[in-house]
Protein backbone atom coordinates (compact mmCIF):
# COMPACT_ATOMS: atom_id res chain seq x y z
CA UNK A 1 0.00 0.00 0.00
CA UNK A 2 2.39 2.73 -1.18
CA UNK A 3 -0.08 4.72 -2.27
CA UNK A 4 0.61 8.80 -1.62
CA UNK A 5 -1.92 10.63 0.38
CA UNK A 6 -3.35 12.07 -3.03
CA UNK A 7 -3.36 8.14 -4.67
CA UNK A 8 -6.91 7.56 -5.85
CA UNK A 9 -8.47 4.59 -3.56
CA UNK A 10 -10.11 1.71 -5.05
CA UNK A 11 -13.81 2.18 -4.26
CA UNK A 12 -15.66 -0.59 -2.76
CA UNK A 13 -19.56 -0.79 -2.43
CA UNK A 14 -20.84 -2.39 0.27
CA UNK A 15 -24.63 -3.23 0.36
CA UNK A 16 -25.92 -4.09 3.98
CA UNK A 17 -27.83 -3.46 6.72
CA UNK A 18 -26.86 0.05 9.23
CA UNK A 19 -25.82 -0.94 12.82
CA UNK A 20 -25.95 2.16 15.01
CA UNK A 21 -23.72 0.72 17.84
CA UNK A 22 -21.15 0.65 14.52
CA UNK A 23 -19.27 -2.46 15.30
CA UNK A 24 -21.24 -4.56 12.70
CA UNK A 25 -22.90 -4.04 9.15
CA UNK A 26 -22.50 -1.03 6.72
CA UNK A 27 -20.22 0.98 9.45
CA UNK A 28 -17.65 -1.84 10.08
CA UNK A 29 -17.82 -2.45 6.08
CA UNK A 30 -16.69 1.35 5.79
CA UNK A 31 -14.22 1.21 8.64
CA UNK A 32 -12.48 -1.96 7.45
CA UNK A 33 -11.81 -0.50 3.67
CA UNK A 34 -10.38 3.06 5.32
CA UNK A 35 -8.14 0.58 7.38
CA UNK A 36 -7.12 -1.08 4.25
CA UNK A 37 -6.60 2.12 2.19
CA UNK A 38 -9.64 1.96 0.14
CA UNK A 39 -12.73 4.34 -0.07
CA UNK A 40 -16.20 2.37 0.46
CA UNK A 41 -19.45 3.33 -0.43
CA UNK A 42 -22.56 2.06 0.77
CA UNK A 43 -26.56 1.19 -0.57
CA UNK A 44 -28.02 0.50 2.76
CA UNK A 45 -30.77 -2.66 2.94
CA UNK A 46 -32.19 -1.83 6.36
CA UNK A 47 -31.62 0.15 9.55
CA UNK A 48 -31.37 -1.50 12.54
CA UNK A 49 -31.53 -0.61 16.27
CA UNK A 50 -28.66 -2.44 18.21
CA UNK A 51 -25.95 -1.70 21.16
CA UNK A 52 -23.45 -4.14 22.41
CA UNK A 53 -26.88 -6.15 24.08
CA UNK A 54 -28.18 -7.30 20.86
CA UNK A 55 -30.51 -5.89 18.43
CA UNK A 56 -34.10 -4.85 19.52
CA UNK A 57 -35.65 -3.67 15.67
CA UNK A 58 -34.82 -4.32 12.26
CA UNK A 59 -36.80 -1.64 9.56
CA UNK A 60 -36.12 -3.20 6.11
CA UNK A 61 -35.35 -0.13 3.57
CA UNK A 62 -37.66 -0.38 0.88
CA UNK A 63 -35.85 -1.71 -2.36
CA UNK A 64 -36.68 0.53 -4.36
CA UNK A 65 -34.07 3.29 -2.60
CA UNK A 66 -31.56 0.38 -2.42
CA UNK A 67 -31.77 0.26 -5.91
CA UNK A 68 -31.64 3.75 -6.67
CA UNK A 69 -29.29 3.84 -4.38
CA UNK A 70 -26.77 1.16 -6.22
CA UNK A 71 -27.47 2.44 -9.42
CA UNK A 72 -26.61 6.00 -8.51
CA UNK A 73 -23.60 4.89 -6.42
CA UNK A 74 -22.60 2.51 -9.61
CA UNK A 75 -23.12 5.88 -12.22
CA UNK A 76 -19.65 7.24 -10.88
CA UNK A 77 -17.57 4.40 -12.17
CA UNK A 78 -15.40 3.82 -10.01
CA UNK A 79 -16.43 0.74 -8.00
CA UNK A 80 -13.48 -2.43 -8.05
CA UNK A 81 -15.46 -4.62 -5.33
CA UNK A 82 -18.72 -5.49 -3.76
CA UNK A 83 -19.28 -6.58 -0.53
CA UNK A 84 -23.12 -8.02 0.08
CA UNK A 85 -24.05 -8.16 4.16
CA UNK A 86 -26.98 -8.32 5.87
CA UNK A 87 -30.49 -8.05 2.75
CA UNK A 88 -33.59 -8.33 5.21
CA UNK A 89 -35.42 -9.75 2.87
CA UNK A 90 -36.35 -11.16 -0.28
CA UNK A 91 -36.67 -7.81 -2.34
CA UNK A 92 -33.41 -6.81 -1.52
CA UNK A 93 -32.14 -9.67 -2.57
CA UNK A 94 -33.33 -9.11 -5.91
CA UNK A 95 -31.62 -6.12 -6.27
CA UNK A 96 -28.70 -6.97 -5.72
CA UNK A 97 -28.96 -10.54 -8.17
CA UNK A 98 -29.91 -7.66 -10.94
CA UNK A 99 -26.99 -5.86 -9.86
CA UNK A 100 -24.49 -8.88 -9.99
CA UNK A 101 -25.91 -9.80 -13.67
CA UNK A 102 -24.61 -6.18 -14.90
CA UNK A 103 -21.28 -6.38 -12.70
CA UNK A 104 -20.70 -10.16 -13.32
CA UNK A 105 -17.07 -9.57 -13.57
CA UNK A 106 -16.79 -6.80 -10.35
CA UNK A 107 -14.83 -9.21 -7.28
CA UNK A 108 -17.50 -9.86 -5.23
CA UNK A 109 -17.47 -11.43 -1.55
CA UNK A 110 -21.14 -12.50 -0.10
CA UNK A 111 -21.52 -12.99 4.01
CA UNK A 112 -24.68 -14.88 3.82
CA UNK A 113 -25.93 -12.93 7.12
CA UNK A 114 -29.02 -15.10 8.44
CA UNK A 115 -28.94 -14.09 12.08
CA UNK A 116 -27.62 -11.85 14.91
CA UNK A 117 -25.33 -13.80 17.29
CA UNK A 118 -28.39 -12.36 19.80
CA UNK A 119 -30.82 -14.47 17.99
CA UNK A 120 -32.53 -11.55 15.66
CA UNK A 121 -33.07 -13.14 12.18
CA UNK A 122 -31.70 -10.72 9.88
CA UNK A 123 -33.37 -11.82 6.82
CA UNK A 124 -36.90 -13.22 6.05
CA UNK A 125 -37.20 -17.20 4.78
CA UNK A 126 -38.01 -15.75 1.30
CA UNK A 127 -34.68 -13.88 1.81
CA UNK A 128 -32.69 -16.45 2.49
CA UNK A 129 -34.44 -18.93 -0.14
CA UNK A 130 -33.58 -16.83 -2.63
CA UNK A 131 -30.01 -15.94 -1.35
CA UNK A 132 -29.62 -19.35 -1.83
CA UNK A 133 -31.06 -20.26 -4.96
CA UNK A 134 -29.65 -17.00 -7.01
CA UNK A 135 -26.76 -15.47 -4.96
CA UNK A 136 -24.51 -18.36 -4.11
CA UNK A 137 -23.59 -19.08 -7.21
CA UNK A 138 -23.30 -15.59 -8.71
CA UNK A 139 -20.54 -13.97 -6.45
CA UNK A 140 -16.56 -14.94 -6.53
CA UNK A 141 -16.90 -15.88 -2.87
CA UNK A 142 -19.48 -16.52 0.32
CA UNK A 143 -18.21 -16.49 3.87
CA UNK A 144 -20.73 -18.26 5.82
CA UNK A 145 -20.06 -18.83 9.83
CA UNK A 146 -20.95 -22.55 11.26
CA UNK A 147 -24.42 -21.61 11.76
CA UNK A 148 -25.06 -19.71 8.08
CA UNK A 149 -23.26 -22.73 6.06
CA UNK A 150 -25.69 -25.07 8.23
CA UNK A 151 -28.85 -22.96 7.35
CA UNK A 152 -27.63 -22.82 3.84
CA UNK A 153 -26.76 -26.90 3.52
CA UNK A 154 -29.29 -28.26 5.74
CA UNK A 155 -25.90 -30.26 7.60
CA UNK A 156 -24.97 -30.22 11.06
CA UNK A 157 -21.52 -28.82 11.46
CA UNK A 158 -19.99 -28.84 14.89
CA UNK A 159 -16.19 -29.43 14.24
CA UNK A 160 -13.38 -28.96 11.20
CA UNK A 161 -14.15 -32.11 9.21
CA UNK A 162 -18.11 -31.09 9.17
CA UNK A 163 -16.97 -27.68 8.28
CA UNK A 164 -15.48 -28.85 4.58
CA UNK A 165 -18.61 -31.26 4.14
CA UNK A 166 -20.23 -28.09 4.19
CA UNK A 167 -17.52 -26.15 2.44
CA UNK A 168 -17.73 -28.95 -0.45
CA UNK A 169 -21.62 -29.00 -0.18
CA UNK A 170 -21.92 -25.25 -0.87
CA UNK A 171 -19.66 -25.68 -4.03
CA UNK A 172 -22.51 -28.14 -5.40
CA UNK A 173 -24.99 -25.73 -4.56
CA UNK A 174 -23.17 -23.33 -6.82
CA UNK A 175 -20.83 -21.34 -4.87
CA UNK A 176 -17.54 -20.58 -6.68
CA UNK A 177 -15.29 -20.46 -3.56
CA UNK A 178 -15.94 -20.68 0.36
CA UNK A 179 -14.92 -19.85 3.35
CA UNK A 180 -16.66 -21.41 6.38
CA UNK A 181 -15.41 -19.43 9.58
CA UNK A 182 -14.83 -21.29 12.88
CA UNK A 183 -14.25 -18.46 15.30
CA UNK A 184 -16.47 -20.76 17.47
CA UNK A 185 -13.67 -23.17 17.50
CA UNK A 186 -10.94 -23.52 19.86
CA UNK A 187 -8.37 -22.40 18.04
CA UNK A 188 -10.48 -19.97 15.13
CA UNK A 189 -10.27 -22.07 12.51
CA UNK A 190 -11.64 -21.21 8.49
CA UNK A 191 -11.98 -23.74 5.82
CA UNK A 192 -11.33 -22.61 2.34
CA UNK A 193 -12.17 -24.21 -0.18
CA UNK A 194 -12.45 -22.73 -4.08
CA UNK A 195 -13.33 -25.84 -5.84
CA UNK A 196 -9.64 -27.47 -6.22
CA UNK A 197 -7.87 -26.37 -3.29
CA UNK A 198 -8.87 -26.73 0.55
CA UNK A 199 -6.85 -25.26 3.47
CA UNK A 200 -7.77 -24.61 7.09
CA UNK A 201 -6.02 -21.26 7.98
CA UNK A 202 -5.84 -21.12 11.92
CA UNK A 203 -5.93 -18.22 14.29
CA UNK A 204 -5.18 -18.00 18.43
CA UNK A 205 -8.75 -17.37 19.56
CA UNK A 206 -8.15 -14.00 21.20
CA UNK A 207 -11.01 -12.13 23.29
CA UNK A 208 -13.99 -13.97 22.96
CA UNK A 209 -16.09 -11.25 24.39
CA UNK A 210 -14.84 -9.35 21.07
CA UNK A 211 -17.00 -10.88 18.22
CA UNK A 212 -19.53 -8.47 17.13
CA UNK A 213 -19.33 -7.81 13.76
CA UNK A 214 -16.39 -10.23 12.44
CA UNK A 215 -17.88 -11.56 10.10
CA UNK A 216 -19.18 -8.80 8.37
CA UNK A 217 -15.47 -7.84 8.91
CA UNK A 218 -13.76 -10.33 7.72
CA UNK A 219 -15.95 -10.44 4.46
CA UNK A 220 -15.00 -6.37 4.10
CA UNK A 221 -11.06 -6.94 4.47
CA UNK A 222 -11.66 -9.48 1.75
CA UNK A 223 -13.42 -7.30 -0.78
CA UNK A 224 -10.75 -4.63 0.02
CA UNK A 225 -7.60 -7.08 -0.64
CA UNK A 226 -8.88 -8.06 -3.88
CA UNK A 227 -9.73 -4.69 -4.75
CA UNK A 228 -6.52 -4.13 -4.63
CA UNK A 229 -5.68 -6.66 -6.79
CA UNK A 230 -4.87 -9.44 -4.63
CA UNK A 231 -5.83 -13.20 -5.40
CA UNK A 232 -8.62 -14.59 -3.51
CA UNK A 233 -6.80 -16.89 -1.11
CA UNK A 234 -4.19 -14.47 -0.40
CA UNK A 235 -6.66 -11.56 0.12
CA UNK A 236 -9.36 -14.48 2.65
CA UNK A 237 -5.25 -14.88 4.39
CA UNK A 238 -4.65 -11.32 4.59
CA UNK A 239 -7.90 -10.45 5.85
CA UNK A 240 -8.34 -13.27 8.55
CA UNK A 241 -4.70 -11.67 9.73
CA UNK A 242 -6.67 -8.08 9.75
CA UNK A 243 -9.16 -9.48 12.05
CA UNK A 244 -7.26 -11.33 14.34
CA UNK A 245 -5.03 -8.04 15.07
CA UNK A 246 -8.51 -5.92 15.00
CA UNK A 247 -9.90 -8.37 17.80
CA UNK A 248 -6.14 -8.10 20.14
CA UNK A 249 -6.56 -4.13 19.79
CA UNK A 250 -10.07 -3.76 20.55
CA UNK A 251 -11.82 -1.78 23.71
CA UNK A 252 -14.51 -2.02 25.70
CA UNK A 253 -17.71 0.22 24.30
CA UNK A 254 -19.93 -0.99 26.32
CA UNK A 255 -21.57 -4.19 28.60
CA UNK A 256 -22.29 -6.88 25.91
CA UNK A 257 -20.79 -7.98 22.68
CA UNK A 258 -17.74 -6.21 22.25
CA UNK A 259 -16.87 -4.53 18.46
CA UNK A 260 -13.07 -4.78 16.95
CA UNK A 261 -10.87 -2.32 16.17
CA UNK A 262 -11.34 -2.04 13.32
CA UNK A 263 -9.40 1.66 12.59
CA UNK A 264 -5.71 -0.31 15.06
CA UNK A 265 -3.56 0.79 12.16
CA UNK A 266 -4.21 3.83 12.12
CA UNK A 267 -3.56 4.16 16.26
CA UNK A 268 -0.13 2.43 15.80
CA UNK A 269 1.08 6.04 14.36
CA UNK A 270 1.70 8.56 16.63
CA UNK A 271 -1.41 9.58 18.24
CA UNK A 272 -2.99 13.00 17.33
CA UNK A 273 -2.24 14.51 20.44
CA UNK A 274 1.44 14.22 20.17
CA UNK A 275 0.76 16.76 16.86
CA UNK A 276 -0.93 19.25 18.09
CA UNK A 277 -1.09 21.47 15.51
CA UNK A 278 -0.37 25.15 16.74
CA UNK A 279 -3.89 26.96 15.87
CA UNK A 280 -3.46 30.95 14.58
CA UNK A 281 -4.89 33.05 17.13
CA UNK A 282 -7.79 34.73 15.46
CA UNK A 283 -7.21 38.33 13.98
CA UNK A 284 -9.89 40.97 14.70
N1 LIG B 1 -26.27 -6.04 12.35
C1 LIG B 1 -25.95 -6.02 11.07
C2 LIG B 1 -26.37 -4.85 10.26
C3 LIG B 1 -25.23 -7.08 10.52
O1 LIG B 1 -24.92 -7.07 9.22
C4 LIG B 1 -24.85 -8.16 11.34
C5 LIG B 1 -24.09 -9.32 10.86
O2 LIG B 1 -23.74 -9.51 9.78
C6 LIG B 1 -25.20 -8.15 12.67
C7 LIG B 1 -25.92 -7.08 13.14
C8 LIG B 1 -24.88 -9.26 13.60
O3 LIG B 1 -23.60 -9.20 14.02
P1 LIG B 1 -23.14 -10.18 15.19
O4 LIG B 1 -23.86 -11.45 15.03
O5 LIG B 1 -21.69 -10.31 14.97
O6 LIG B 1 -23.48 -9.48 16.45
Amino acid sequence: MNQSSNAPAPVILTIGGFDPSGGAGIAADLKTFAAHNCYGVAAITAMTVQNTQGVSALFPVDSSVTKECVTCLLADGRVKAVKIGMLANRANAEVVREFLDSNASLPSVLDPVIRSSSGTNLVDAAGLEFLREHLLSRVQVITPNRDEAAALTGLKIENIEEMKTAAQKLIEMGARAVVVTGGHLDKATDVYLDGTELQTFVADRVKPDHTHGTGCTFSSAIAANLALGRQLRDAVVLAKAYVTEAIRKAYSTGPGRLPLNHLYRMQQTPRLADHTPVIPEPVH
